[in-house]
């Protein structure tokens, strides 16, 4: 085993001084997993003070009484057996917020919700949501899609779809996007939705044909099919059947023809650091996709790739939980601690807060 040294330094001289220093950092001499394992931080029965056990004298004052704060209602909730990108059973605990459990697959690293809200269940919850509709309205967030729905249109011809005949927004919200591709030139722009309460922002909306509908209950023989370019904005997270409907996506589109993808990546920085305090993990989304899982879904579909990248940087909620606040404060970073976290060091690392994925047939 590596021994720590004692250095000399010099005073005046930061880079010895730190040399000096590191001999006496654990971690660094002996690497973190050696140094508290060797160290008694950490052992086989998973009670050391490094293994976020309560030390064992504190049991003579607090009691543990094993229960949770927040206990899901039985009825209301179904196992889920699998992976439901891979069909792995081989899984790991990841996290739990508010008693939504989540799951880490061992072999496509996908997350995902088990058990998850009975479907009957959930589409009373969607009934109740009146959030989404208050948020997507705003002027802010209206403007913020406009420059977003722009950059997706742009990409889908840069990438080179077939023709702007026919598209289609599953999920379509406030119709936003389509309002801006039939700006952009695109003939024939559907909304699929299955929230009515958009129905009075859609009338305002001119040449976009919307049609009210779950994704699992579509009739293929409404919306026709040969299209360009199908697009789904946050919106796959939502769904319980992924593998079917990105298959019925897939029979959809005409050869060449686009899918566009954003959805929230649980590879974030934002979401690796602030873990179960994110807003990423809440009912609405059952599915937390990696780079990873997300490509091997659209893969197996049977498309290719065509781009993968994050965009969304969410840095100022990562610096502010960096400097120890809510990150969601709007606290940041005042005093520069964090400087060299930027944009570009996110998205070059695919650390951003969406992942943007354009997969051709
Ligand atoms: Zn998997």
């Amino acid at each position: 085993m590596t021994k720590p040294q004692v250095k000399d330094f010099d005073l005046n001289d930061a880079a010895s001084r730190l040399i000096a220093k590191n001999e006496f950092d654990g971690h660094l001499v002996y690497g973190s997993k050696k140094f508290h394992t060797a160290t008694h931080r950490s052992n086989a029965k998973k009670d050391g003070p490094a293994d976020g056990a309560m030390h064992h004298e504190q049991h003579d004052v607090v009691r543990d009484s094993g229960a949770d704060r927040y206990q899901r209602i039985p009825e209301f909730w179904e196992d889920v057996n699998e992976c439901p990108i891979c069909g792995s059973k081989n899984r790991s605990f990841y996290l739990s917020r508010f008693a939504l459990d989540i799951y880490s697959c061992d072999d496509c690293t996908h997350r995902y919700m088990h058990p998850r809200i009975k479907f009957e269940k959930l589409i009373t919850l969607y009934a109740k949501d009146y959030t989404a509709n208050k948020v997507y309205s705003s002027e802010p967030q209206m403007d913020i899609d406009g420059v977003k729905s722009t950059y997706g249109l742009n990409l889908l011809d840069k990438l080179g779809v077939p023709d702007r005949g026919r598209i289609m927004d599953l999920g379509c919200g406030s119709g936003k996007f389509l309002a801006t591709a039939k700006q952009h030139g695109w003939n024939e722009c559907i909304g699929v939705d299955a929230n009515p309460t958009f129905q009075d922002i859609h009338e305002e909306v001119n040449g976009v044909r919307f049609i009210y509908s779950s994704f699992e209950t579509l009739d293929t023989n409404a919306i026709g099919e040969g299209y360009s370019a199908i697009t789904l904005w946050n919106v796959l997270e939502h769904l319980y059947d992924l593998k079917s409907i990105v298959r019925q996506i897939h029979s959809l589109l005409k050869k060449d023809g686009l899918l566009f993808i954003m959805v929230p990546n649980v590879e974030s920085m934002a979401t690796k650091l602030i873990r179960e305090k994110s807003a990423t993990f809440n009912w609405k989304h059952v599915a937390h996709f990696s780079p990873k899982s997300l490509e091997k879904l659209m893969n197996d579909a049977g498309f290719e790739t065509a781009l993968m990248e994050t965009s969304i940087s969410e840095i100022e909620n990562v610096k502010s939980y960096m400097n120890g606040a809510w990150p969601y404060s709007g606290y940041g970073d005042p005093d520069g601690n964090f400087d060299f976290i930027t944009p570009s060091f996110l998205h070059e690392n695919m650390l951003g807060s969406r992942l943007i994925g354009v997969f051709r047939r």
